[in-house]
């Protein structure tokens, strides 16, 4: 059977509270082999790391999503950094910016500020990213040019162009891809999914990089 790893879980979510062991063996056994799960809060990015530490073959990302952005201080820091030495904690995520959910531009320029922020903590801790990018190409693509020098990681769901696609592989960037591919409307996903190479639009659990 193909072994799979699925990059992108949520199996933090309160719907699956007390069935992770039934979800974690019902992937197996459908041959995703590797589970990454990816913290929203500290929250959810704490039971990642528990659910990491417990389960072969499930890793975990830890993070603030922009949807549950707060305005992170040192301690927010330290702590997503302490987790990060835990074992099968494999990234910092998911991160990002999300316009399509919020409109108010403040808390966008929170988002910004935010995603900026982890993405500096990525660098010192030497791991990759997982970014969420909703609505927001353009201010993605310019933050990570002017703030994710020495950053590697996974556009999740990719719903940009093929120009920005390009511009991640440029940068060895691997791309995302999600439930909208089967969308009747997703318009360029399949053929952006046709061009890029293929050991680049999946994304394989890594220590540091
Ligand atoms: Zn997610």
């Amino acid at each position: 059977m193909i072994e799979l790893v699925d990059t992108h879980t949520h199996l933090n979510d309160e719907k699956f509270k007390g069935q992770e062991k039934e979800v974690i063996e019902r992937a197996k056994a459908a041959g995703v082999t590797r589970l990454i799960n990816m913290g929203d809060t500290l929250a959810s990015s704490e039971k990642a790391v528990t659910l990491a530490g417990t389960y072969e073959g499930v890793f975990a990302g830890v993070g603030i999503h922009p949807e549950e952005v707060i305005e992170m201080t040192d301690r927010e820091d330290d702590i997503l950094a302490a987790w990060t030495d835990l074992p099968g904690v494999v990234a910092i995520g998911e991160i990002g910016l999300d316009y399509y959910w919020e409109k108010d531009p403040d808390k966008r320029k929170l988002q910004q500020r935010m995603f900026i922020r982890q993405l500096d903590l990525a660098r010192q801790l030497h791991l990759p990213v997982c970014i969420h990018d909703r609505d927001a190409h353009g201010d993605t693509m310019a933050i990570l040019k002017k703030e994710g020098r020495g950053i590697r990681g996974v556009m999740h769901c990719f719903s940009g162009s093929w120009e920005m696609a390009k511009e991640l592989l440029k940068q060895d960037w691997f791309i995302g891809v999600d439930g909208p591919l089967t969308f009747k409307n997703a318009a360029k996903l399949p053929d952006i999914v046709r061009e890029a190479p293929l050991e680049r639009i999946w994304w394989r659990p890594m220590r540091r990089i």
